[in-house]
């Protein structure tokens, strides 16, 4: 076991490197670990055009890579592992990886969300290159483009009329004859003239005619068994996402989706304990919002840990 630490954080992608960032700065000495799907999921997009100051954009994973840097400069270490277990009933709080145990009086989760994808490997082969979990990041690259969303809950309805301001169509594949989205969305997604619909319909593959861009894609009609070749040159996965909680139920009040409940800034329902990012915003879900909470959980951590009686911040 190593020594006590003040701060640990769990995730790596905006929230949990912007906490990194501020924690280090406030000499805490953060150690953050990083996890398998490091720098989150920025690192499967390519042009990011939302985030402030770079007028250009700037690419996904180059970003995360200056923000780490920019954590490490200031002292901020960061291992590459796994965390398999968390013992939060105590504090210091324990966190087990596959290599080692560490303890720490406070702990940032930024574990983030993760799209839900169709399992499909031309869908992974083609992210960032035609498919997108993101139609707010990536809706502005297909203006005048014929695009498809998948999946009929709120979510995907939501993307699809957001898309409808880019795309000259929308077609939205969904895998039953019934859709799971609020009857207000429905009504609004019917009623609109760009949105065609492919209902009891499933993606059976993603095609690139050898491009390396989103050229069409195949559906397979449930009913009847009819394929159809759609011309696309975007398809939006729209169908849920999932966070990253596992490791903490039964330790931290989730809601019923399984997001984590903060309240009062990042604070959980365990003092020491704050959350930032995907994993407890099923809102917003944006790298910048991610990045401004990751700083909150920081400022939250930092002040908590002022008032441990014997903390010294050396
Ligand atoms: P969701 O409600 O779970 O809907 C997911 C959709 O994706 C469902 O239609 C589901 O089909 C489909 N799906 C799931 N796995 C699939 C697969 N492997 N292949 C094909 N289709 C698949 O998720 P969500 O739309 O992200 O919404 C999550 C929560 O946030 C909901 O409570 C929603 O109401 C809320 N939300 C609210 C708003 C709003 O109020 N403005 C906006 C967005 C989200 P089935 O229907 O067949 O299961």
């Amino acid at each position: 076991m190593t020594s006590p630490r003040h701060v640990i954080i769990i995730g790596s992608g905006p929230a949990g490197l912007t906490s990194a960032l501020y924690t280090a700065r406030a000499n805490l000495q953060p150690l953050v670990i990083e996890g398998l799907e490091a720098g989150g999921q920025l690192m499967m997009t390519t042009l990011v055009e939302n985030w402030p100051g770079h007028r250009d954009g700037v690419m996904g994973p180059d970003l995360m890579g200056e923000i780490r840097a920019q954590a490490q400069k200031f002292g901020a270490e960061l291992v590459q592992a796994y965390v398999t277990s968390i013992d939060l009933s105590t504090r210091p709080f324990t966190i087990t990886t596959s290599d080692a145990t560490y303890t720490a009086d406070s702990v940032i989760v930024a574990t983030g969300a993760s799209a839900r994808l169709l399992g499909l490997p031309s869908e992974r082969r083609l992210m960032g290159h035609g498919v997108s979990t993101c139609a707010t990041c990536d809706g502005y690259f297909f203006r005048n483009h014929e695009i498809a969303v998948v999946g009929g809950g709120d979510s995907a309805l939501e993307e699809a009329m957001f898309l409808t301001r880019f795309a000259s169509k929308v077609t939205i594949v969904h895998r039953r004859e019934t859709l799971r989205a609020s009857k207000i969305m429905q009504d609004k997604a019917r009623a609109h003239s760009k949105i065609v619909w492919k209902l009891n319909s499933e993606v059976e593959e993603i095609c690139d005619g050898g491009k390396g861009e989103v050229t069409s894609m195949v559906i397979v009609n449930r009913a009847t068994g009819a394929r159809e070749e759609i011309p696309v040159t975007g398809v939006f996965v729209a169908i849920g996402h999932t966070p990253n909680t596992s490791l903490f139920k039964h330790q931290l009040e989730l809601d019923a989706n399984g997001y984590i409940l903060t309240r009062d800034g990042m604070k959980t329902n365990i003092p020491g304990v704050f959350a930032c990012g995907d994993v407890q915003d099923p809102v917003y879900r944006q790298a910048i919002s991610a990045a401004g909470s990751g700083c909150m959980a920081a400022l939250d951590a930092e002040r908590f840990l002022d008032e441990v009686p014997g903390h010294l911040q050396s």
